[in-house]
């Protein structure tokens, strides 16, 4: 069998082998860790569930899942939602079907416009609000049949009694569709996870940031590659885009190989590095049993 040599490699080969290492990590994650945003989000909803009680709050295993995985973020920024959350995974999994799909047939997709897509990025912020109020009064628990995530997890599950929970199914179908039109469509605009972790600050020395002054002029790949449609900042400023999934497509696609994180030596797309964040946090999970 030949052997690869990652240094020998082309940027575009480089490119290529990344985004197949993504891939896989995502699938791995995806079959062996799809619980994670699941026990996390019960964390959230238990908190406030306890505090509207005045009950007291426990380390419960979805409270340690929660801290643990916000810690990670602070450290890693959001690699767990670029590589490991079952959800957005399943989001780039259909809208790359769709693309492929509306490229066979030679259609030009449907997207959302970009002038839409920063307001629509606050609804996040309501939804994770409107949740926390009816956690808040007690009430959340009696709606849980209209809950997409739930439905989702089920079927994952193989459990398809889902006769109690039809407007959460019809929701997901929903979301589905919004997955296949518009990047992670989801997590830009709906996921109370991804607002929670959108506030968190993140070490500066991870967040991710480009030599201004040596791009190509007038040049707006990154930014035109990236799902949020982020303008990253210039080296140096300590400025952390909350928005940023760590999915790591900004400095694949670089032609000037500009942007890199916060340590000068280290891109961020190593294959090395990815492969660390990734086991790190697949050995978190395992340790706390989800
Ligand atoms: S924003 Fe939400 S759904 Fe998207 S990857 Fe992050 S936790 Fe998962
Ligand atoms: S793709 Fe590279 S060269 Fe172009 S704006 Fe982004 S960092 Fe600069
Ligand atoms: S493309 Fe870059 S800036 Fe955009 S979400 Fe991915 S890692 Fe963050």
């Amino acid at each position: 069998m030949k052997n690869i040599n990652i240094h020998k490699l082309s940027a575009k080969e480089k490119k290529k082998l990344h985004t197949w290492i993504r891939a896989l990590i995502q699938l791995i994650y995806f079959l062996f860790l799809p619980s994670v945003y699941t026990a996390a989000f019960s964390g959230v909803k238990y908190i406030f569930t306890q505090i509207g009680a005045q009950e007291k709050i426990a380390l419960t295993s979805f409270v340690t899942v929660l801290i643990v995985i916000c810690v990670y973020t602070v450290i890693f920024g959001r690699f767990f939602c670029g590589f490991a959350c079952a959800f957005g995974s399943l989001g780039d999994a259909v809208h790359a079907l769709y693309r492929y799909l509306c490229k066979k047939m030679k259609k030009k997709p449907v997207s959302i416009p970009d002038r839409w897509n920063n307001q629509l990025s606050y609804l996040k912020y309501i939804v994770t609000v409107g949740i926390i109020i009816l956690c808040f009064l007690g009430v959340y628990q009696k709606a849980q049949g209209t809950s997409p995530w739930d439905v989702f997890s089920m079927i994952h599950a193989g459990n398809y009694k889902l006769s109690g929970y039809i407007p959460g199914l019809i929701l997901l179908i929903l979301i589905i569709v919004g997955m296949g039109i518009q990047e992670r469509f989801f997590c830009r605009f709906l996921c109370p996870m991804g607002a929670i972790f959108s506030l968190l600050p993140v070490l500066p020395f991870l967040s991710l940031s480009r030599d201004r002054e040596a791009c190509i002029k007038g040049c707006r790949g990154c930014t035109r590659k990236c799902p949020s449609n982020i303008e990253l900042p210039t080296a140096g400023l300590v400025e952390v885009r909350g928005d940023c999934f760590q999915c790591q497509k900004c400095i694949d696609t670089c032609p000037k190989s500009n942007v890199h994180c916060g340590i000068k030596t280290i891109k961020g797309n190593e294959i090395w590095f990815t492969i660390l964040r990734a086991a790190i946090l697949a050995g978190l999970m395992i340790w706390l049993g989800v």
